[in-house]
């Protein structure tokens, strides 16, 4: 008997997966569709399957690196929406958003209501379903803080299954979506985020604080907060709109703290900024490192890459034709912090396949 599939969505041949990553580049994939239902998810899989071929879920596409050689099977889109509110008490309030839902107006519509728990995670470009692959964190918030549940279409069986946050692996920028053998297995189709009524507590993340001050803002409300966090970042980071990127392109390394002693000895300036992750380790910012590596507001002509004169830890897209030229800028900087600082800087994008 021959098996017969009923798609309820296109899936299209031959489609430039540099429409598909905010850096702009990357070859074909040999197929795409995009899915609004677990069901046509469902259909995406078993079309996949029928022919042997690999299958990617991506959603907006800002936190990928697509290899000039492109995809060779099934790159599926995902769009699923949602957003249920379950009360517990007069605290806590569970909210459910479907995986293709846009992050930040997640964000804005849990602050609006007066939500705490998201807020300084507002204007982080993507969808609210590939927060929990990296762990997605800013100005001291990470989402493995409030994720309750995430719930999944399991690739390994075809069942759809609920996992509670503790079996997710969470870690800095990381977690089981990521790395590690499960990387892959699991499509994720929505997450449980448990908020809190009330206002962010004190105390607040530096540069927070500091734009608190500077403005004279004492009652710190969730809108405070995000609205705060929107300046801060619109004045730091390029519009993925406007100017091709993928935010911080390193992430910040946690390093044995004889090696920040080290840095110490030979940087006379000042002290090295750094954030104790536990005894025997600190995490330095990695723009830092690029900074005193000569790659502020660094432009390269011969790959038409560039960091991003605000913030050097972005690396933008001038003109490059290719993602081996983006390697090969990405190579310059690594090189470069490493042969001053004898650190190696970890890509914070994926890049795919
Ligand atoms: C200007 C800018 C600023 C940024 N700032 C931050 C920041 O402050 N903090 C931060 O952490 N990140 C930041 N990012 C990175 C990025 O926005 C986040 O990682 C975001 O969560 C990616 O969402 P996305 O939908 O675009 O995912 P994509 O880029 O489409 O996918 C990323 C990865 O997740 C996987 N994935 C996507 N959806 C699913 C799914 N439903 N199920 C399983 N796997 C899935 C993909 O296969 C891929 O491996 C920034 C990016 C830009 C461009």
């Amino acid at each position: 008997m021959v098996a017969r599939y009923t798609i309820s969505m296109q899936i299209f041949d031959n489609v430039l997966l540099s429409d598909f990553s905010t850096m702009r580049l990357g070859g074909p994939a040999a197929h795409l569709c995009e899915v609004h239902t677990i069901f046509e998810l469902q259909e995406a899989m078993a079309w996949a399957t029928a022919r042997k071929l690999d299958m990617i879920v991506i959603g907006g596409g800002s936190n990928i690196v697509w290899q000039d050689s492109g995809f060779p099977g099934l790159v599926v889109v995902n769009h699923i929406e949602g957003y249920d509110v379950f009360e517990e008490d007069d605290t806590t309030v569970y909210i459910t958003v479907g995986a293709g839902e846009n992050w930040d107006s997640v964000v804005e519509r849990t602050v609006e209501a007066g939500l705490t728990g998201i807020e300084a995670l507002s204007l982080i470009p993507g969808t609210a379903g590939a927060t929990p692959v990296q762990n997605v964190g800013a100005y001291g918030e990470e989402v493995s803080q409030t994720i309750s549940v995430v719930q999944a279409l399991d690739r390994s069986n075809g069942l759809m299954v609920t996992l509670p946050a503790g079996d997710l692996g969470f870690s800095y920028r990381s977690s089981i979506f990521k790395t590690g053998p499960q990387r892959g297995r699991y499509i994720i189709t929505s997450v449980t985020f448990r908020l809190t009524r009330g206002n962010p507590s004190a105390p607040y993340y530096g540069a927070l604080q500091s734009y608190f001050t500077e403005h004279g803002l004492t009652d710190i409300t969730p809108a405070v907060m995000r609205d705060a966090v929107i300046a801060i970042r619109s004045s730091k980071l390029p519009d993925p709109a406007l100017v091709a990127n993928n935010g911080s392109f390193f992430a910040n390394p946690i390093v044995p703290l004889g090696v920040l002693t080290q840095i110490q000895a030979d940087f006379t300036d000042g002290p090295v900024p750094n954030w104790p992750v536990d005894n025997g380790h600190t995490k330095i910012p990695a723009a830092w490192l690029l900074e005193h590596a000569g790659f502020k507001n660094y432009k390269d002509p011969e790959t038409g890459m560039a960091t991003w004169p605000a913030q050097p830890l972005v690396m933008v897209n001038e003109s490059a034709a290719s993602t081996a030229q983006l390697l090969a800028f990405k190579a310059k900087l690594v090189d470069g912090v490493r042969a001053k600082f004898g650190i190696t800087l970890e890509q914070e994008p994926e890049l795919l396949p």
